[in-house]
């Protein structure tokens, strides 16, 4: 199974030309993993031959929601993952783990492949609340979702103090992030349900660190955020990932 490489632009670069600059330089010279594209929405119809995902969507297929952007609208663009769920959309426009189950359970049920990005604070961790956290987080994420579901599903452990910090979690660390991610996933399905979940680590990667993280950690890709800008950190961080 290949691992995959998820590249979350954010809200970059600053114009179109720069947009496809990077997305053929990255077509060009990565090769090896699954490799996904989130550029900002405007940029999506412009990128051709990798796979694309959203950066974000909203729970309903169409109507007076000014401003949002439909899971259907994706799907049919071609679009085939979207990621829900990001500590910045949690902690900017105040996403809640209700919100974030009902934007992946349409996503989901119009056949988006949904990343849903998971993580504690760096006060939650110090406080120790790190389990208590993502179980809450997984819980009300994934509400509602059938076994067959979930196994779809993909998780991103994202740690927020790790995420644009330099300060990437250990890959001890985040090693038993994801066991215990199993275990929660487990406990709420079964075992096979568990196992079949993919989860990725994110958090300030790049072309030096990013190797451990699926040969020792047990993660099943990435999620690159800063680092998937350079086209020559990124393909060394899709090389790294054989
Ligand atoms: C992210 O935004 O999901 C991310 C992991 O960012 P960075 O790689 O810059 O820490």
């Amino acid at each position: 199974m290949k691992n995959i490489i998820v590249a979350n632009w954010k809200m970059n670069p600053g114009s179109a030309k720069e947009a496809e600059t990077l997305f053929d330089s990255v077509k060009k010279g990565a090769k090896g993993a699954d490799i996904v594209i989130c550029p900002p929405f405007v940029y999506l119809p412009l990128l051709k031959g990798l796979a694309l995902g959203a950066q974000n969507c909203f729970w309903e297929e169409k109507g007076a929601y000014t401003g949002e952007i439909s899971p259907l609208m994706l799907k049919d663009m071609g679009i085939d993952y979207v990621i829900i769920g990001h500590s910045e959309r949690r902690k900017h426009f105040g996403e809640t783990n209700e919100q974030i189950n009902k934007k992946i359970r349409k996503a989901m049920s119009v056949g988006l492949k949904a990343i849903m990005c998971v993580g504690e604070t760096k006060e939650e961790k110090e406080q120790g609340k790190k389990s208590e956290i993502l179980t809450e987080q997984i819980e009300k994420g994934l509400e509602k979702l059938s076994k067959d579901e979930v196994k779809k599903i993909i998780i991103a452990y994202e740690p927020v103090w790790a995420i644009g910090t330099g300060d990437n979690c250990s890959v001890d660390e985040t090693m038993s992030s994801i066991l215990l991610i199993r275990q929660i996933i487990s406990k709420i399905y079964n075992r096979e349900a568990a196992d079949g979940v993919k989860i990725l680590y994110g958090g300030s990667v790049n072309g030096e660190n990013s190797g451990p993280y699926m040969k020792d950690a047990g993660a099943d890709g990435l999620l690159v955020g800063g680092a998937s800008l350079k086209a020559d950190e990124f393909i060394k961080i899709v090389k790294s990932a054989n």
